[in-house]
């Protein structure tokens, strides 16, 4: 935590347990000024692009003429992926192959909405389930490296899983559920550690080289150049968001997939996954005083869809109570098969300074050139 005097934005509630939070002289956040400034204006709610969205499915479909899919999209089960699937197949008639990783760590209640939707919308949900054994280490081994990052070894599977799909399918399009009504405020880059990015190869091997006890072999990993340089721009794969191209509100998106599929929401989002809502829910809001719900209520009161009396309201309590806290823990360490007493110790542990190899200059020229361009339709900080 920092040392500067406590301030919390007047507009959101972002606030100054965010270090590198930055305020006008009217005590309103740079996040919200640049949500005003220069995200507003283009995306109008999602309200005004139907001409666009139209002759993007349009080349989805042609694209995709004598080919078994036409896009790729990774369903978590989460909210986001969620309706985006539903718009995809339902609204949109694409024919995606759906994808979704089983790390381990689903909880029964994202299986269930999966199972629903897939079986409701007739789409094949090609599942890869992860080697548990070297999840595991990768887990074990982020814990004792001190990194914050724990969810790193899911999330870089995800990502590397998605470039080998768009090499191995020779599909063009991929189906992101990013959107700005519900994450348009993203979480503090100063909540973790610097340099390192979630779609880095490098920077995975190089821990796992350094803190695991086994070797990892079934496991996909990806590198900041096939990500960002070899995928998008040598076989000219497009990542689409197209979730920002139609208007909807956080509501909407769970009255739909409830009424249509009898989906059933999580509470707060992520925590579809046992590890992430253990982390999100107790870890980093206990441990550093990070409490994640702030950028994603700050999202909404942005866009409207939330009064910051209302998101003040939420935060005053925490985002899980005790026993949840302690039920959540015994069932991350009995995953781990260490003790709850283990698990706390290493979670204790002093964050850590090591350095690790990385691919950052390719992220930092690859989010200066979106810069540029104007491309960049999310707010980093
Ligand atoms: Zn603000």
């Amino acid at each position: 935590m920092s040392s500067r005097e406590y301030q919390i934005c007047k507009c959101c509630v972002m606030d100054t347990s965010d270090d590198l939070i930055e305020f006008d002289e009217n005590g309103v956040c740079m996040r919200c000024n640049e949500y005003k400034n220069r995200i507003l204006p283009s995306w109008n709610h999602g309200n005004g692009h139907e001409q666009e969205l139209a002759a993007v499915l349009s080349d989805i479909k042609r694209k995709g003429v004598g080919k078994k899919y036409d896009c790729i999209l990774g369903f978590s089960g989460g909210l986001d992926s969620s309706y985006l699937l539903h718009l995809a197949v339902k609204e949109w008639g694409l024919r995606p192959y759906v994808f979704h990783i089983d790390a381990g760590w689903n909880l029964p209640i994202a299986e269930q909405n999966i199972k629903k939707m897939t079986d409701k919308l007739g789409v094949e949900l090609h599942v890869e389930k992860m080697n548990w054994d070297e999840m595991r280490e990768m887990q074990l081994a982020w814990l004792r490296a001190g990194l914050n990052d724990l969810d790193s070894p899911q999330d870089h599977a995800f990502i590397a899983l998605i470039d080998r799909l768009s090499i191995e399918l020779g599909v063009k399009y991929i189906l992101n559920g990013y959107n700005i009504s519900t994450e348009i405020v993203a979480d503090p880059s100063s909540w973790l550690k610097e340099g390192i990015h979630t779609g880095d190869g490098k920077f995975m091997k190089d821990v796992i080289k350094k803190y695991c006890n086994i070797r990892i072999k079934d496991y996909t990993f990806t590198s900041g150049f096939k990500h960002k340089v070899w995928i998008p721009y040598v076989l000219g794969v497009k990542t689409l968001k197209l979730l920002n191209l139609v208007p909807f509100t956080k509501q909407e998106m769970i009255d739909t997939l409830a009424s249509e599929y009898g989906y059933i929401p999580y509470g707060q989002k992520h925590f579809e996954d046992l590890l992430t809502k253990f982390l999100e829910g107790y870890w980093m809001p206990h441990n550093f005083g990070h409490d994640i719900r702030r950028a994603q209520l700050s999202s909404l009161v942005v866009t409207g869809q939330m009064t910051r009396d209302e998101a003040l309201e939420i935060l005053s309590n925490p985002p899980l109570d005790d026993s949840e806290c302690q039920e959540l823990a015994k069932d991350v360490a009995d995953k781990l098969d260490i003790t709850v007493d283990e698990l706390m110790k290493l979670l204790d542990m002093p964050r850590t300074t090591e350095h690790f190899k990385s691919n950052e200059f390719l992220y930092k020229l690859g989010t200066r050139i979106f810069e540029i361009l104007g491309a960049e339709k999310r707010i980093r900080k």
